[in-house]
């Protein structure tokens, strides 16, 4: 059974899998070997990719996007708050977790961002069983290394309600090395800085490469930092000159956003080449067509800040390794936003003008080396897979909370992965014979401030005096850095071992089940669409055949007028159900309608 992996961006989104051999980047139906990560919805149906992306504009309040920079976060998370902002959809807050609320096929219907990131997964499931000509399940999807708990476990959770089986997760940038690694491998080992900037993501990991064997070093990043945030820029920028100039505030108008923001994206693009770049969006707002330019300079000095954060990410992560700058081999490039000329510049001065590695294509880079990592773990012993090794990093510290307000650090960030450590925790009162526990990610010395993952409370410890009533808590990070904690109760000598539900916020198993089942829903009904429409384009086409023929037959006057009466009244209801999804069983019919006259002039 095959193996693909798949680079879920937060702007595109790329399929591959392992060949005879090699990897194989898998083009979609459009023949395009990237796909936006766009789903649409209409009165009719539901679209994914290229097709969703050119709704953008038109339907803007049922065309999600970005839906990645909601995954695995709370309604009340800040970023999620400012991004909602310049989205043409509506987010809501259902408990603390973000939904959006769209009309397909004029019902309103609520999604979480899960099942959102599911339905782009599952048509890059389509694409890679449409090139191999067979099902494919087992896929590694790659995450951003600086994805926190909650949000690879949304990720996996997405993978699931897409029909995947989820064989593990990998960091983009170390995908990334991955790739580098195979298609340029040395017996020399050689450090490698990855320069990941995405759409809506940075991370910076640093990998020591020795032929088939990639060591991650030290891994940093921002979740939330990518061409995005420079299109936002943008779009604020002009909002304020459209101010100026019109009078005009438009920032609520959502459409209008919307469509300032995809010319803004074109612009930046642009910018890239050239020094100086045109916006312009007709009947933009109340009447107004906007006309204005932005050179190369201003962009750079409207995201001149982010420049900053970025430069000092990979200070903070080559300071993380242990190692100096001068300690780098290579800094190979990966993600479409490396090609903003500053951002090359600002990193070739740094590395006192090492040559950047542009070899790799950035939008395939990480598909390329999810692909060669799952046909690794699916044990296809592929002889270019020999000796392969991968060790990853943890991106961000464990810890447990203690004194009701510090954060214990159970796991330093940049641990390799998979590991598993554990923590003694005392009762801290006699007669105590309930204990709560708490875990928390991140790297600030007070828990208030690092993210909560969960809790739990070990129950039944036996009666002791204070101090010795003990249990260990075990923190233990698979290899996709997935988290699962465990507690061992130590008193009577007895383990007991508890599975820890660190759930809270994530969708639980029977809301993945019952996700999956309308997922299946929705595939069906797609597929039906698709059977329909296409019945109703062979019978158009059998129509326009008739109606030729009865021009060139001999029949009588009478009958041929009486058949083209026919034939005419049927492409006049094709066009009036054009729109409308007719039921099979009445285009059947309507088939052998027209069959029946085929049979006629056959016989005259
Ligand atoms: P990725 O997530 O790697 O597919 O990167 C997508 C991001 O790259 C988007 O924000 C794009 O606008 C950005 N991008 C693609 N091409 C260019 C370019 N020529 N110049 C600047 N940004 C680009």
């Amino acid at each position: 059974m095959p193996t693909i992996g798949i680079d879920l961006g937060t702007t595109n989104s790329c399929v591959a899998t392992y060949r005879n051999g090699r990897v194989e980047i898998i083009a979609n139906d459009r023949g395009n070997r990237v796909t936006p990560s766009y789903v649409s919805f209409n009165d009719e149906e539901r679209l994914v990719g290229e097709a969703a992306k050119d709704e953008a504009t038109s339907n803007c309040e049922n065309t999600l996007c970005e839906i990645k920079r909601l995954i695995g976060r709370t309604y009340d998370d800040p970023i999620v708050q400012s991004d909602m902002q310049l989205w043409g959809f509506d987010v809501i807050n259902d408990d603390n977790k973000p939904k959006i609320p769209v009309v397909y096929t004029n019902k309103r219907m609520i999604f979480c961002p899960e099942q959102i990131s599911a339905i782009v997964l599952e048509e890059m499931k389509i694409t890679a069983e449409a090139f191999l000509d067979e099902t494919v399940t087992d896929a590694v999807i790659t995450v951003p290394a600086y994805f926190n708990d909650a949000q690879r476990k949304a990720t996996r959770d997405a993978g699931k309600i897409a029909g995947l089986n989820v064989i593990g997760m990998i960091n983009e940038p170390t995908a990334a090395a991955v790739a580098y690694g195979l298609d340029r491998q040395s017996k020399e080992e050689r450090n490698v800085l990855i320069f990941d900037l995405g759409g809506g993501t940075f991370d910076v990991t640093i990998v020591k490469i020795t032929d088939r064997q990639f060591y991650v070093k030290a891994t940093g990043g921002d979740t939330h930092l990518g061409g995005e945030d420079f299109d936002n820029k943008l779009v604020n920028h002009f909002i304020e000159e459209l101010k100026q100039q019109h009078n005009k505030d438009i920032s609520k108008n959502k459409k209008a956003i919307n469509r300032l923001r995809l010319a803004c994206e074109d612009a930046k693009r642009k910018l890239s080449s050239s020094t100086k770049a045109k916006v312009q969006v007709d009947a933009l707002h109340d009447g107004i067509d906007f006309r204005s330019n932005i050179t190369r300079a201003r962009f750079e000095d409207i995201n001149h800040g982010y420049f900053k954060r970025i430069l000092e990410t990979v200070k903070k992560t080559l300071k993380d390794s242990g190692l100096i700058k001068e300690d780098i081999d290579e800094v190979v490039l990966v993600g479409g936003s490396t090609r903003v000329p500053k951002i090359r510049e600002m990193l070739e001065k740094f590395f006192d003008y090492m040559e950047l590695k542009k070899t790799i294509n950035p939008d395939e880079a990480v598909a390329h080396g999810a692909a060669a990592y799952a046909e690794f773990i699916s044990n296809n012993n592929d002889h270019n897979l020999k000796d392969f090794v991968l060790e990853d990093v943890t991106p961000l510290s464990i810890g447990i909370e203690i004194l009701g307000r510090d954060m214990q650090v159970v796991i330093p960030r940049n641990t390799k992965t998979p590991t598993r450590r554990w923590h003694d925790v005392r009762t801290a009162h006699p007669e105590q014979t309930e204990m709560g526990v708490r875990i928390f990610e991140g790297e600030r010395a007070l828990t208030k401030d690092n993210h909560f993952l969960g809790e739990f409370t070990l129950s039944g410890i036996p009666v002791a005096p204070r101090g010795q009533g003990e249990a260990d808590i075990c923190l233990d990070i698979n290899s996709s850095g997935v988290l699962h904690v465990f507690a061992v109760e130590k008193i009577t000598g007895k383990s007991s071992e508890l599975k820890i539900d660190m759930g809270k916020g994530r969708l639980l198993p029977n809301e993945i089940k019952r996700m999956i089942r309308e997922a299946e829903v929705f595939r069906t009904n797609d597929e039906e669409l698709k059977k329909r429409s296409k019945a109703m384009n062979l019978l158009e086409d059998l129509a326009y055949n008739i109606k030729e023929k009865i021009g060139k037959s001999k029949t009588s006057k009478l009958k041929s007028e009486s058949m083209m009466g026919q034939v005419t009244e049927m492409l006049r209801w094709l066009d009036i159900n054009q729109k409308e999804p007719v039921e099979m069983s009445v285009l059947d019919k309507k088939k052998e309608e027209l069959e029946k006259i085929c049979d006629q002039l056959s016989k005259n």
